[in-house]
């Protein structure tokens, strides 16, 4: 059920229930991420695999050495510029952190979200909670509470309602080897920002990785519409005579008799504006019933990337 209601999310999480939230990146299927038991219920709504970790949400900066340790100087300053918000920490994990949170591993995923609904639940917890994206592994991330529900009614209790996501993308998680930062997936944050704090950072956004950040799997937030990536929209479509073909593009209308439906992302050709309607945009086209869905690149800059980032792997067939 979609509601308002901070308090029956309270009682439902603690009470080791999985609830949905929002948050500014995308939905969120959240539990209490020091019981073992509530955090498994999110892998098994969500099919996710067991060895994709989770990103644990903390109420404030001042309580994380209760779930991580040995924090670098680095990771301060990355704080201190960016949280609350879409940045996620990969950090040495405190004993106490569950095998299930962090798939195994003995780092584990933390941030501060930015989203006041999300901030106030985390006042009225006695727990962090860990939270993975609300959609069935490898399908489009939700940014409104519609968007859950749509995955999710029957087997949720509460969809908590924010509102529509601000950022639009997931966040950036950025891990630390050898004291030295690394990007391990493109984010809500551009590495150009990251870069304005700390010089320059290695990046390891690609599949060799794959097991360091699954947010990774070169499959991911994938429509169930065939869809393709092009950096010319009108050229592609001539390759499908007699189809019914959707169109997402970045700024311009697109004028052609065999466009079904299309989406813009931003008229004012602004990065920002983009990412908040990227996953709202592709949900609606996957609903069209449509042979196929044609994607526009976007300039290699800023949210661009990782734009393009998401649009590669939602064009991707394994
Ligand atoms: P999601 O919230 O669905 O985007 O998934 C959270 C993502 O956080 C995962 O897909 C991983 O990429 C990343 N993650 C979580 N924990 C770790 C960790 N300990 N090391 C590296 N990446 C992690
Ligand atoms: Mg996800």
């Amino acid at each position: 059920m979609i509601s308002t209601n901070i308090e029956k999310a309270v009682t439902l999480l603690n009470e080791n229930e999985v609830v949905a939230i929002p948050t500014e990146t995308v939905y969120g299927l959240a539990a209490n991420a020091y019981n073992e038991d509530a955090v498994k219920k999110i892998f098994e709504i969500k099919k996710r695999p067991l060895f994709n970790p989770l990103i644990v949400h903390i109420k404030s900066a001042s309580t994380i050495n209760e779930v991580a340790k040995d924090i670098p100087e680095i990771a301060y300053k990355l704080i201190d510029a960016f949280w609350p918000g879409p940045l996620t920490l990969i950090l040495n994990k405190q004993a106490h952190i569950s095998d299930v949170v962090t798939a195994g591993k003995q780092t584990v995923a933390i941030r501060m979200p930015n989203h006041p609904i999300a901030l106030d639940l985390l006042q009225k917890l006695d727990f962090p909670l860990a939270a993975p994206s609300a959609n069935p592994f490898s399908t489009i991330s939700p940014t409104s509470a519609a968007h859950v529900a749509h995955y999710f009614n029957e087997e949720l209790s509460l969809i908590l309602d924010g509102g529509e996501c601000q950022k639009g993308l997931e966040s950036t998680i950025v891990g630390f080897e050898n004291n030295e930062a690394v990007l391990y997936r493109y984010g809500a944050i551009s590495t150009e920002e990251i870069e304005k704090i700390i010089g320059s950072i290695k990046i390891k956004n690609n599949n060799e990785h794959q097991p360091d950040a699954p947010g990774m799997l070169s499959k991911h937030y994938s429509p169930k519409t065939e869809t393709y990536l092009t950096n010319n929209v009108e050229q592609l479509i001539k390759s499908f005579p007699n189809k019914k073909i959707g169109v997402l593009t970045y700024k311009n209308k697109i004028a052609n008799n065999n466009i079904c439906y299309q989406e813009i992302l931003s008229h004012n050709e602004d990065l920002n504006e983009a990412a908040q309607n990227l996953y709202a945009s592709l949900h609606r086209l996957d609903c069209k019933n449509l042979d196929l869905i044609i994607t526009e690149r976007l300039p290699e800059n800023g949210l661009g990337i990782t734009i393009n980032d998401r649009l590669q792997r939602a064009i991707s067939k394994n």
